[in-house]
This record gives structure tokens, sequence and C-alpha cells, in this order.
């Protein structure tokens, strides 16, 4: 079932590819229609006028989307326009369109250029439908737009329970994520312990090196100090036991005569 755009309405399909509303008498013509009536889908030609863009389209509708239609100018009438289902003329702009003599039936005149087999009688039975069904198609009208309603509900509740898994899902990899970091850092922990560890034993030898070097050079100075030192004790030595030899030379000697 389409809605009018203009007055949210049942539209009732007329003949192939045309639908009428039943309250404001607005015309909704397919592509195909214009394809045929006027060997051209996107029928009027005319200047886009977007910042006059006011109705969506109704086919558009009944797949769930909001489809502002294209505003367009043709002869100086505003048309609306959805580039890919067809056209909404408001009551007597299809007229002024095909520039029909005043007072012709825009429908009619339609139907003659849709069909090979135009039917008046059956557009007039249409008309005279409308008005008596009119109560009865408002309810139906109410019924569908109810439902539409609840299959945008139902749309929005999967939507959300979609969102609420992603979400579910998200937290997961994020945990992991988390763990992996985790596990990275103890790994990058660990080595670092390990590299303050041998960085600190080679600080330890190298002072060690340092303080066993420092008294080694003192422990060179003692031994040259200590070799001076036996130097002298041997060269005083051997006067003494030069002195004393020859002394002793001397004692065995022929005494002298004692007088
Ligand atoms: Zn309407
Ligand atoms: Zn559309």
């Amino acid at each position: 079932m389409l809605l009018c755009p203009r007055c949210a309405e049942a539209l009732d399909r007329v003949f192939g590819g045309v639908a009428v509303c039943v309250g404001c008498q607005g015309a909704w013509i397919s592509q195909s229609a214009l394809d045929v009536a006027f060997g051209n889908p996107r029928w009027p030609a005319g200047r886009n006028m977007w910042w006059h863009a006011a109705l969506d389209c109704p086919e558009c509708a009944t797949e769930g989307t909001v489809t502002r239609m294209d505003a367009r100018s043709a002869d100086a009438i505003m048309v609306d326009l959805c580039p890919s289902h067809g056209v909404w003329l408001d009551h007597g702009e299809l007229a002024r369109l095909m520039k029909l003599e005043a007072g012709a039936d825009e429908l009619l005149a339609l139907q003659r250029k849709v069909n090979a087999v135009p039917d008046p009688d059956g557009l007039a039975q249409r008309r005279l439908r409308w008005r008596t069904e009119l109560d009865k198609r408002r309810r139906q009208t109410a019924e569908f737009r109810a439902w539409l309603e609840m299959a945008a509900q139902r749309k929005a509740a999967e939507a959300a329970e979609a969102e609420r898994l992603r979400a579910i899902e998200d937290e997961k990899r994020r945990q992991v994520r988390e763990a992996q970091a985790a596990s990275a850092a103890e790994i990058a922990r660990v080595a670092e312990e390990k590299r303050q560890a041998e960085l600190a034993r080679h600080q330890r030898l190298m002072k060690q090196r340092a303080e066993i070097a420092a008294s080694m050079n003192v422990l060179v100075r003692e031994r040259e100090a200590a070799r001076g030192h036996l130097a002298s004790v041997e060269s005083q030595f051997a006067q003494h036991e030069k002195a004393l030899s020859e002394i002793d030379k001397e004692l065995d000697a022929p005494k002298p005569n004692p007088k």
C-alpha cells in the first residue's frame, strides 16, 4: 500500500503504474507509466530546485527508507520526483503539464496515453467509491501505518540487539588485546630486570678492578722502596765483611814482641 506524500491518505492504484490519493486527488505516476505515456521515465524535464524539496517518496517508504524527492520546476510547475520510482503531481498539475483544455479529465487523458483502451466508466466508478469508502480506507490506512510503525520498531530492536552483541564482541576483543599487552609488558619487565642485573654486575666488577689496580700501584712503589733498602743493606753488609776480613788478616800477622 502506498501512502499519499501530501496528506498521508492511502493511494488507490487506478491503472498501470498510476495511483491516486483518495483524500487530495494528487497522482503518483510510476517510472514505467511515465515511460509509456511520455517516453521518459523521469518526465517532466525541468530545473532541480532542491530548496523546495518537501515530500518523501511513497514507494521508498514501503521499502523502509525515507527519500526526500527532488523538487523540479517544469513549465513553472513545481513537481516532486523520486529518481528511482516516479513523480508526484498535485491535483490539476498533470492537466497543466499535459496542456489539457479547461475542464478536461487529467486522469482520463493519462489513461489514454498509458492504456490502449481507456475506461472512463471505470474511472467514474472509482471516484464514486473513493467518496463512499473514504472512512474504510482511512481505517485501512491507520492499520497500515501502525504496521509500518511496528516494523520500524522491530527493525530498531533488531539493530539495538545487533549493536549490543557487537559491543560484547568489542569488549571481548579489547580484553584479549589487554591480556596480550599485559603479557608483552611482563616479558619486557623481565628482560629489563635481567639487563639491570647484568649492568649492576658489570659495574661491580669494574669497581673491584679499579680498587685492585690502585692497590697494586701502592705495592709497586713499596716493592721499589724495599728493593732500594735491600741494596743498601747488602752494600753495608759487604763493607762490614771486608773490614772484618782485613782485621782478621792483620791479626794473623806475626805478633809484635811484647817488651
Ligand atoms: Zn493526498
Ligand atoms: Zn522512491
